[in-house]
């Protein structure tokens, strides 16, 4: 690379991943190519709020007409967008415009290659690449931007959104972005000035500030979250969110409020019927907009509300703000924290609605937002009854698919039961497949299936609920009645039994002991009575932390299982030694296996393919 000189062209590559994603737009995007225009006034839009932000403190800046002016040439084949926004310096070409800036990104593009259907381009602005949308019409873009606040000259960016681009030094005196595409032959519809009214309508019609296309305003500007609820058509609120999110389907719900009092504010706030890519992501920053005096101050006001509600998305107006307020204040004002409270309490109320009236939407909420909903059970301490009626676990006695409440398991439980019981698994069906279940489905007892990670960060947060302990079935400590069962063995062959168990699992294992908790198979690992807590455990692992030398588990037998019974002959016989250490350490395995435990799996593999060979042998060999 050259010093930089007025006048010289200096020439980028694009690094190999902005290369794959632009062929990627290019080729795989197909439906809806008109949102390109969506996501250029959106960034024009950006553009324009970061300067009225600004404006509030800098006179000087207030001067300009704030807008948004589209110029067409259907002569050449060409269309300009123009706004007066901030601008971008040279560093910001590179960094925000050359480089793929989002993490997200690149799950994205993993998802288009392997779908092998055509893509929807409306996904597009949701991952944080909204401009390079433009090489879908165009086969040359041009920026031209001088930064409004930095001393620099403007710069002139062009690419053919195929490998490279270029950068010059212009002269501009206005600070803005001026964008002009040179469309495809093929795309020349967009050079016409029905169709772009036409999508801007569509698609921009809640955009701030004024969209002119020649002499004309385009674009509605009305601030929806203002009008009263009964104003508004249930298409434009549906609109209005589509615009806020880029999601292209429509919301699940939707809280409208306008709240007078001590504090006063509006709020317009949508629960998504999906969750948004890279919603659980650290880097996430999709929140709700906060406005004050129409004025827009934040895009992503985190603390209105609870991080376990991240989910929300929608408009917060309000008046009680200072007007020139950084990002620091508006985080630690009290009144940030009292529309917070007030918001949540509205929000857990529209939830519990849901939950009362409308199940089948209820259960589509939890099962998207539930993982971020249950980290609620550490945080909200004040709400946590609140909090723990709106749970739902899937269990031994619900359907497929389907979701029970603490409530509804608590009135289903008999007489005698005085404990809520849970399991925790890695997903749903290594929690239905597992052993410990037996004795409880041959108890007709329902066990809560917690087959989210969450779950073992969050399920402790949940003592008791209406006066019943919740316990995990892999406890040892579990008082398992079985009075009415006898004994299968006699005392000196479990001993036997047990004995050359612990014998042969003597480093791997803290005991072996006869189980009661097992009908079908023949053993299963349980937590050590003095050993921590199997969701402390499972935390811990996730967490990277091994496991101390105490946290050995406990192996039980099933003494009325077949195998054990032919164990104990052939071991009685004293032959066949080899065998017998080989089915002890499958047994053992196997239990493993189900605890998500199992490191060795080619020891176990090989170890079963030598049974099978034996098996299989033919009687005349
Ligand atoms: P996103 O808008 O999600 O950040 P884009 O690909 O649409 O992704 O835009 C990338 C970045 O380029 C923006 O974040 C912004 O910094 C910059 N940018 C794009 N268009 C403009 C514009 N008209 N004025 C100022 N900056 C812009
Ligand atoms: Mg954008």
């Amino acid at each position: 690379m050259t010093d930089t000189q007025a006048g010289a062209v200096q020439q980028f590559a694009y690094r190999a991943q902005m290369q794959q994603l632009l062929h990627l737009i290019v080729h795989s995007l197909y439906t809806h190519k008109e949102i390109f225009l969506r996501e250029l006034i959106s960034n024009a839009s950006d553009a324009l709020s970061k300067v009225r932000f600004l404006a509030l403190s800098d006179p000087a800046l207030a001067d300009v007409d704030h807008k948004i002016s589209i110029t067409l040439d259907d002569d050449v084949n060409t269309l300009t967008i123009e706004d007066t926004g901030i601008g971008m310096t040279r560093e910001d070409l590179i960094e925000r415009i050359g480089t793929i800036a989002s993490s997200g990104t690149l799950s994205f593009l993993e998802e288009l290659k392997q779908s092998d259907k055509p893509v929807d381009a409306s996904l597009i602005g949701q991952f944080g690449v909204g401009f390079y949308a433009s090489f879908m019409v165009a086969n040359r873009v041009v920026i031209e931007s001088r930064h409004a606040t930095t001393t620099g000259p403007a710069w002139r960016w062009t690419s053919d959104g195929m490998d490279h681009y270029t950068l010059e030094e212009i002269d501009r005196a206005s600070y803005g972005t001026t964008i002009t595409l040179h469309l495809k032959d093929e795309e020349k519809e967009f050079s016409e000035e029905h169709r772009v009214k036409q999508i801007i309508q569509k698609y921009s019609n809640f955009v701030d500030f004024p969209i002119f296309v020649g002499d004309a305003q385009v674009n509605t500007i009305k601030a929806l979250w203002k009008e009263r609820k009964e104003d508004i058509s249930d298409e434009d609120r549906t609109e209005f969110y589509k615009f806020l999110t880029m999601d292209y389907q429509e919301p699940l719900g939707h809280l409208h409020l306008h709240i007078e009092g001590l504090i006063n504010f509006d709020a317009l706030l949508f629960i998504p019927a999906k969750a948004p890519p890279g919603l659980f992501r650290d880097d996430y920053d999709q929140f709700v907009h906060l406005y004050s005096s129409g004025v827009l101050i934040q895009r992503d006001a985190k603390h209105l509300l609870p991080d376990y509600m991240l989910f929300v998305r929608g408009v917060v107006d309000t008046d009680d703000l200072p007007l020139n307020v950084s990002r620091e204040v508006t985080q630690n004002s009290p009144v940030a924290a009292k529309i917070n409270n007030i918001l949540t309490g509205k929000m857990l109320g529209l939830l519990r609605e849901w939950a009362e009236e409308d199940q089948d939407r209820y259960t589509t909420f939890f099962k998207e937002f539930g993982k971020a909903f249950k980290t609620g059970l550490v945080t909200e301490h004040k709400r946590r009854d609140e909090l723990i009626d709106l749970l739902r676990y899937p269990s031994t006695k619900t359907g497929e698919g389907r979701l029970t409440s603490l409530k509804s398991y608590a009135a289903r439980m008999s007489d005698g039961q005085d404990t809520v019981y849970y399991l925790l698994a890695d997903n749903l069906d290594l929690a239905r497949q597992n052993p410990s279940l037996e004795y409880f489905s041959r108890k007709d007892i329902e066990v809560l299936l917690l087959a989210e990670q969450i779950d073992i960060f969050t399920i402790s947060h949940v003592r008791e609920y209406d006066g019943k302990t919740l316990k995990s079935i892999e406890s040892a400590d579990l008082e398992l009645d079985t009075a009415e069962e006898s004994p299968v063995l006699s005392d000196g062959d479990e001993d036997t039994l047990l004995a050359l168990f612990r014998l042969k699992l003597n480093d791997k294992v803290q005991d072996v002991v006869a189980s009661k908790r097992l009908v079908d198979s023949a053993a299963t690992l349980v937590t050590a009575k003095d050993a921590m807590e199997p969701q402390m455990e499972k935390m811990l692992k996730l967490m990277g932390q091994g496991f101390g030398p105490g946290s050995k588990k406990v192996l039980e037998l099933n003494l009325a299982h077949p195998l054990l019974a032919n164990l104990l002959a052939l071991h009685q016989e004293s032959t066949h030694e080899d065998l017998i250490d080989k089915v002890v350490h499958q047994v053992y395995e196997g239990a493993l296996l189900f605890d998500g435990e199992l490191t060795e799996a080619a020891t176990f593999v090989k170890r079963m393919t030598d049974f099978m060979v034996e098996a299989t042998r033919p009687a005349s060999a």
